[in-house]
This record gives structure tokens, C-alpha cells and sequence, in this order.
């Protein structure tokens, strides 16, 4: 039974999951308003996070912000309650997938791996939606009595990277932005540096990874500088 965790003062998270490739969809409760970090693998990700929220009492998001186009991160878009927010090559990458999908149905999607064929049964309909909010470089939002900056940032995972920063609380939500590209297998050498300069300048307390456990800043650069090529 997954559980919702609590992790600083304004953050709780839902914990990702293995078997159907579910990352961590992260949480942010301001005094006025609420909102997600990703949307999820599918409406059913989406509703069971919900679901958590709703038993712990907390108010559903007003915005659910993408840290990148994957589909474990996003094709739960159109479930979501609120309005989306995501960078303008996210959303591009999210046009190109809606166009595909709905020109020639989900078999390509569903044959790049197996956890998705997990996360959609039969006869359950892929909906990709595009963003209802763009941004590039930079936003600010704030959802009261505290701060959450979203930076767009080159990263070796993909060309459309958002990290998520909420000040107060010194934590840093990097979506899989350290890990290598996932079609292409390579982790470009360049792209980790920058990317590690980058957390560095932002120096935060705790990271919280895409599908892994929330650790301390050396240990997310340690992962990302390695096996870099
Ligand atoms: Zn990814």
C-alpha cells in the first residue's frame, strides 16, 4: 500500500514505484494554494494520488509543473485538476507524442517497455494533453509563505529539463535529469557538468530524484558524475 510521505515542512511526496516505472510526484502546500511536481504515468496514477492527499486532507494542486515530456512524468496531464505548466520544449515533446498517438494509435508508445504495457491494461486509452501554461528559462511561483523556482536546465537525461527548487524548505526536485538518455543509452560528459554546476549554485539540502529515495546533494553528484561517456 503505497503511502503519502511528509518530507520538510511544505513537501510531501508520493513514492515511486519499480514495477510500473512510477516516479515520486512531489507536493507543495503554500498558504493559499497547493501544487504537484509531475503528473504521472496515467489517470490512474493521478487518481490514487488524489486519493492520499484527500485521506491526509491536504487540498488538491492548483498547478502540476513537469521536470520533463516522459511519459511516466506527464501522460497523466489530462486527469490533472488545475492547470499544467511545463517548458516550451516540453511541451513541444508532448505536441509530438499527442500527434502520433492520436494519428496512429498507442503501439509505439506501448512497445518502448514493458512497465507501461504494466501501467495500461487493456483497453485503457492513452491521453497525452499539451501544457496549459509555457514558460522558458525561468519562473517563480508563489503559492504563499514560500518560494518554488523553476529552472530550466541542460541536462544528459533529456533536452528539456526542469529542475524545482522549493527555497524554505532547501529541496530540490530534479525529475531523472542525472541519469543517462534513455533512447539513446549515452550520458553525454558535458551535459553532466553543467548540470552539476548547476545544483551546485542552487546548493540544496535534500534532492529528490525521479525513482529514488530523497538523499543529500553529494550523493545525487556522485550518481550523476558517474559512468558519464
Ligand atoms: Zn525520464
Amino acid at each position: 500500500m503505497t503511502e503519502l510521505k511528509r518530507l520538510t515542512e511544505h513537501i510531501w511526496y508520493m513514492p515511486y514505484e519499480e514495477e510500473r516505472d512510477r516516479p515520486n510526484i512531489g507536493y507543495v502546500k503554500g498558504d493559499h494554494w497547493s501544487l504537484a511536481i509531475d503528473a504521472g504515468h496515467s489517470a490512474a496514477h493521478v487518481r490514487e494520488f488524489y486519493e492520499l492527499l484527500e485521506k491526509e486532507n491536504l487540498p488538491l494542486p492548483g498547478i502540476t509543473v513537469l521536470t520533463h515530456w516522459h511519459w511516466d512524468h506527464t501522460f497523466g496531464m489530462h486527469a490533472v485538476k488545475g492547470l499544467t505548466l511545463a517548458n516550451d520544449r516540453t511541451d513541444r515533446h508532448l505536441a509530438e507524442w499527442k500527434y502520433k498517438i492520436e494519428k496512429n494509435g498507442p503501439q509505439e508508445f506501448f512497445a518502448i517497455h514493458e512497465s507501461i504495457r504494466k501501467e495500461y491494461g487493456a483497453n485503457t486509452e492513452v491521453i497525452v494533453k499539451k501544457a496549459d501554461l509555457v514558460f522558458s528559462g525561468k519562473v517563480i511561483l508563489d503559492p504563499g509563505g514560500c518560494t518554488v523556482q523553476l529552472i530550466q536546465t541542460d541536462a544528459p537525461h533529456t533536452d528539456d529539463s526542469t529542475l524545482v527548487y522549493v527555497e524554505p524548505d532547501k529541496t530540490l526536485f530534479l525529475g531523472d535529469s542525472t541519469c543517462d538518455d534513455f533512447f539513446a543509452g549515452v550520458k553525454r560528459a558535458d551535459l553532466c557538468r553543467k548540470l552539476a554546476d548547476t545544483i551546485r549554485e542552487i546548493n540544496p539540502e535534500i534532492c529528490v530524484e525521479g525513482h529514488w529515495v530523497p538523499v543529500n546533494p553529494e550523493d545525487t553528484l556522485s550518481d550523476l558524475m558517474n559512468d558519464m561517456g
